[in-house]
């Protein structure tokens, strides 16, 4: 199969500003970063003597690459790297003289930007209370979570699941998935089913609901029909949904299917979790370049990966039965922020991305959970969600609370106080009332009705201390109505 960029319209005007031969140079490039981010028997050869590495690069089949302009990009794609930290770029200038790693860089700068406007594209939906909440979510992942964590998280509005569990069984799985027990197949009665839930998805989330993905602890190839479901996602939504998979030796037909699939429909680029150095020499076998174009490798087997993998889900009883400290101790591989459909047993959970606890083991909090026979009451679960679960505003008889990862830090000389998380310190300053609201809120037991009362008793401005309780609710600070009873049972919708 010979898959060129030509049809990458997910890089904009970036294909309009290079040649035929840049063209086909990229996926060259991209195999030969590959190798030296997969590889470290590859890479320290080109580390060693670049200039004479052409016939390796031959033997992975990288043409084109001159080892040398590539390898001036090794120290910010290299395997050394923590993959929880970021990488420092080499500055422009001092790739003026190799113009093969100036493609490379502009080519990954246009990705970069692709994924941004992607981002922006499906983050609103029609209900401004899912909007708000989704927004409380991403403010509190700013505070609980790592900046490099954060990137990562794009606060997808909508998951389907096909099958329920996976059979890959990976030991350091960080969502659970459960073995494989069901397959959804696309029996004209399942169809029928589908394609009225993405209905509903697209009713209820509008373009939101287009940044979903068909896949969560599941394996895409554990499922014959998946590329019919996808087919049918892309056509209700507009955009055909990216795949990524961690079995793409086991059924080569599926993965050309896989392959051949986005070829036709260029709205994402896949990816394989690359899980062994063996499988990737062999997918670089098998696979030419070309091939896989539009198709990202996951060098989940390098060590900097490892050690920055997520320790939730069964990664969470690695070593010695609980989460060992490091940069990925609050690393969370959940992008969800919303709901996550199991079409085969017809569960549906709302959710959204959080550190890695025993109460949330799976990296993410549950908010709801529920179940439907038909696409109207998928319909009437996410209505009553976005009622019960999604308040715009504070009501009177809420409790008001801080997050209890959380400290409060009084700071009277400040007119305020201010709230120190692992990554943040929020400061709630600059007003006469905001002092002695720090101090009532944190009390953590008074309803909005008494805080506001005792306030006004002070003759505070009413309308100052509304509008500080919202600001303090909507940056996602306030515990947000999960009782201990909850969090055991969450709630049933
Ligand atoms: S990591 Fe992915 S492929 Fe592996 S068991 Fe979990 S869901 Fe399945």
């Amino acid at each position: 199969m010979r898959m060129s960029l030509d049809k990458l319209h997910l890089c904009g005007d970036f294909n309009e500003q290079i040649n035929n031969a840049e063209r086909k140079l990229i996926p060259h490039l991209k195999r030969f970063m590959e190798c030296v981010a997969g590889d470290s028997e590859f890479y320290s050869a080109v580390q060693k003597n670049a200039a004479e590495c052409t016939p390796l690069l031959e033997s992975k089949r990288i043409f084109g690459v001159d080892p040398m302009q590539a390898a001036a990009l090794i120290p910010e794609t290299a395997p050394v790297m923590s993959l929880l930290k970021e990488i420092p770029a080499i500055p422009t200038a001092e790739l003026e003289d190799k113009p093969q790693a100036l493609l490379w860089r502009r080519y990954t700068d246009a990705v970069a930007r692709y994924r941004g406007t992607w981002r922006h594209l499906h983050e609103k939906t029609p209900s401004s209370a899912f909007n708000a909440w989704r927004q409380r979510q991403i403010n509190r992942c700013h505070s609980q979570l790592s900046r490099e964590t954060n990137q990562a998280i794009v606060h997808t509005a909508i998951a389907f699941e096909l099958c329920k569990g996976c059979s890959m069984g990976c030991h350091f799985c960080g969502v659970g998935a459960e073995p494989l027990q069901m397959v959804y197949r696309y029996t004209a009665e399942n169809a029928k089913l589908w394609r009225d839930v993405l209905d509903v998805a697209v009713e209820r989330l509008g373009a939101a609901a287009g940044g979903g993905v068909c896949y969560w602890a599941t394996e895409p190839s554990d499922n014959p029909d998946y590329f019919k479901f996808v087919a049918d996602f892309g056509e209700k939504t507009g955009i055909y949904p990216q795949t990524t998979t961690a079995a793409p030796l086991r059924n080569l037909d599926w993965t050309r299917e896989m392959l051949q699939f986005r070829r036709e429909h260029s709205t994402a680029m896949d990816s394989f979790s690359i899980l062994s150095l063996n499988t990737l020499h062999r997918v670089h076998d098998i696979f030419s370049a070309e091939d896989l174009a539009l198709t990202a490798l996951a060098m989940q087997h390098t060590e900097p990966a490892v050690r920055s993998r997520a320790q939730s889900g069964r990664n969470r009883k690695v070593g010695s039965g609980g989460p060992q400290p490091g940069p990925s101790q609050d690393h969370t591989i959940a992008c969800l922020s919303g709901y996550l459909i199991n079409m085969a047993e017809c569960s549906v959970r709302l959710i959204s991305p959080c550190p890695p606890s025993g109460r949330w083991p799976l990296g993410y909090r549950i908010y709801a959970e529920g179940s439907f026979s038909s696409a109207s009451e998928l319909n009437d679960f996410i209505s009553k969600t976005i009622n019960n679960c999604m308040p715009e505003q504070i009501a009177p008889d809420d409790i008001l609370a801080f997050r209890r990862d959380l400290k409060f830090i009084p700071s009277p000389d400040e007119e305020g106080f201010k709230l120190l998380s692992k990554y943040r310190l929020h400061k709630i300053t600059g007003a006469p009332h905001l002092a002695r609201l720090g101090e009532l809120i944190a009390q953590g037991n008074l309803t909005s009705r008494r805080v506001l009362q005792e306030l006004m008793a002070q003759h505070q401005d009413v309308l100052a201390i509304m509008a500080s309780m919202q600001k303090i609710f909507d940056q996602g600070l306030l515990e947000d109505g999960f009782s201990d009873k909850e969090a055991a049972g969450r709630q049933e919708v």
